[in-house]
């Protein structure tokens, strides 16, 4: 069993992946990145992530109708997957939820909160891994 969480983020803007990646990796998460829908389901088969964090605004296939297909496949159903929704808008969280989402996390993210966030919906999902550095 893996010690550190490993979170797969789907995001297309690099800075937001830069930015991502750096808050998770100082929290202590094992982290991936992938830019499209594509490219993050063979990181999804590859590297089986603890959880998503995807972007909703994609290239090509948008990050929700890319939820709902992992949601439809059993072999991916259970990862849980958390919304990165730049429209904080009011109706975006039952968006993302009937789409099969555990959450949103609305952008820009906050990086002081951000790390907290995540473990808390690994934690909603009952993963039995947990954040290693403390
Ligand atoms: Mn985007």
């Amino acid at each position: 069993m893996r010690e550190r969480s490993r979170i797969l983020i789907v995001e297309d803007n690099e800075a937001n992946q830069m930015l991502t990646r750096a808050v998770l990796e100082l929290e202590g998460f094992e982290v991936e990145v992938a830019g499209s829908a594509a490219e993050a389901l063979e990181e999804i088969e590859e590297h089986r992530p603890d959880m998503i964090l995807m972007d909703v605004q994609l290239p090509g296939q948008d990050g929700l109708s890319f939820t709902k297909e992992l949601k439809r496949d059993p072999a991916y159903a259970t990862i849980p997957v958390v919304a990165l929704t730049a429209h904080a808008m009011q109706g975006d969280r039952e968006i993302a939820l009937s789409a099969g989402c555990v959450g949103y996390i609305a952008k820009p993210i906050d990086t002081r909160t951000f790390g907290a966030a995540v473990s808390h919906f690994l934690g909603m999902a009952g993963g039995d891994r947990r954040v290693a550095a403390q």
